[in-house]
Formats: C-alpha cells, structure tokens, sequence
C-alpha cells in the first residue's frame, strides 16, 4: 500500500480512538438521527465534537489531493519542510541527539517527546507546549526537533518563527514598497496546524507588539491550534514585564510547561 494511504489510515484510527466515532452506519451515535454521507449531525452532544472531526476531515482531505496527484511520501515531507523554515543549525537532528547529562534536561527531553509521541491528541485539541529556560539549555534545539518530527512523521503543516523575525516580518508591511499586507503574514502563523514562536519575551512589549502577540495567540487559542512557545523568563515575569496575564494564562492553560534550569551552553542557537 502506498506509505501515504498508511499514514493516513493511522492517523484516522488514532484520532477515532481519542474522539469515539459518531456515526453508527447512517445514524448519529448520540440522538440515532439520519445522516447523509459526510453530514454533521447538530444534535447538542455531536456539536461538541464535530470540531473536531472537521479537523480529521481537513487532515485527511489535504492528504488525498496529494494521494491522487501520486506524490511519494518524500517530495511530500519534502514539501512541507520547505513551507516551515526551521533553524538550519539544527538540520537533521533527532530526539537522539538531544543529549541528557542531568534531570532537568531528561524532564524537557521526556516532556517534549512526549508532546511528539501525542501529536494527534495535541493537533485535535488544540494543546501548547511551553519551554522556559535561560538560553543555551537547548530549547531552540528541542523545537526544532519537535518540528522537523511532526512534519516527518505526519506531514503537518508547520510555522516555526523567532519572534524578533515576526515583528521585523510585519514592520516591512508597512513600507510602501512591500507587496504583502500585515493581515497577510499574521494570517499564514494563524492557520497552521502548529505554530513555533521561539523567544517571545525578545520583543520590547510595546503596544503594538502585544497586540499583534494578541491576535496571533487569541486566534489560535479560540479555533484550538496548538502553539509552542519558548522565552528566557518565568511566568511570572512574563505575564508582568511582557504580556499579561490574559496571553500567559491562555498559552499554559492545560498544556505541559517545561522549565530548563540547567546554565548549560552545550546548545548555541
Ligand atoms: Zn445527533
């Protein structure tokens, strides 16, 4: 069978088995109503999780095109790998070669393999990841490693960007020679199946930075898109010097936070 179509079937029946299925034959599973092939049913119960088996459908819609256009399973996650941009530095690497010398780097190892190992659990509902640590204990290294495995494993669309890059990225939106809108940049970091933003607290938190921080954040919160996010400073300080309380709160909610208090320089990005 085509690796793809593998992919696919396991992606499907890993997701069903986190969701339940919510058709039996024709009929809704919760209210026994009718329903037409690929119909949601709009009973209270299924409406609570029709969102997400649109994201299945999503998933699995974007895989198929490439399905019948014959795409190998390569010049796919080649593909995808060249839409993500990724630090170079780390280019190739795996969990492997996240080297483990002491507990607090085995806990960010573990934490974030295992954020890999439920990727489809994480994708469907919407849950972050957040790193913080000094810089120099490998946070940017774990990402990237977490990145290239999401795509290499289950082709996802992926946007990993410094913060720094982001801001310089939609200040040149607004000389008038750009040929791209601040809508337009802002809404390719919204719609990715996940989001990287390395170093958020490396922004000066003017208004404008925080808004833009706002919106990113809040869109993908509201529509359930995961977002890995790493700084240098506690929550704490975070949500008192950088942002507030309202983003912070929103990034960790739920979601696994890994602190890197090894002074460990061995990693350089
Ligand atoms: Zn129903």
């Amino acid at each position: 069978m085509e690796e793809l179509q593998k992919t696919e079937i396991e992606f499907i029946r890993t997701a069903v088995g986190f969701l339940g299925e919510r058709t039996n034959g024709d009929e809704c599973v919760y209210c026994g109503e009718k329903l037409n092939k690929g119909e949601y049913c709009d009973c209270p119960h299924a409406e609570k999780i029709n969102k997400h088996f649109k994201k299945i459908r999503k998933y699995t819609e974007n895989l198929n095109a490439y399905i019948t256009l014959g795409v190998s399973e390569k010049e796919l996650r080649k593909k995808v790998k060249a839409t993500c941009l990724t630090p170079q530095l780390f280019n190739g690497m795996g969990f492997d070669d996240y080297i483990v010398e002491c507990e607090s780097e085995k806990n960010a190892k573990e934490t974030v393999l295992k954020y890999f190992e439920q990727a489809i659990y994480n994708f469907l509902y919407g849950k972050n990841l957040t790193l913080l640590g000094n810089s120099g204990t490998g946070k940017t290294m774990l990402q990237t490693i977490l990145c290239n495995s999401l795509i290499s494993r289950w082709f996802f669309s992926c946007k990993f960007v410094n913060a720094v890059d982001l801001k310089g990225e939609i200040t040149r939106c607004f000389n008038s020679k750009s040929n791209k809108t601040v809508d337009e940049v802002v809404n390719r970091y919204k719609t990715a199946d996940f989001l990287f933003l390395d170093d958020i607290d490396k922004l000066t938190p003017t208004d404008f930075v925080k808004e833009f921080i706002y919106t990113l954040v809040n869109y993908r919160i509201v529509n359930e898109l995961p977002i890995i996010t790493s700084a240098n400073h506690t929550l704490e300080e975070l949500d008192s010097q950088f942002y507030n309380e309202v983003i912070v709160s929103r990034l960790i909610n739920n979601s696994p936070v890994v602190v890197f208090n090894h002074k460990n320089r061995r990693f350089q990005a």
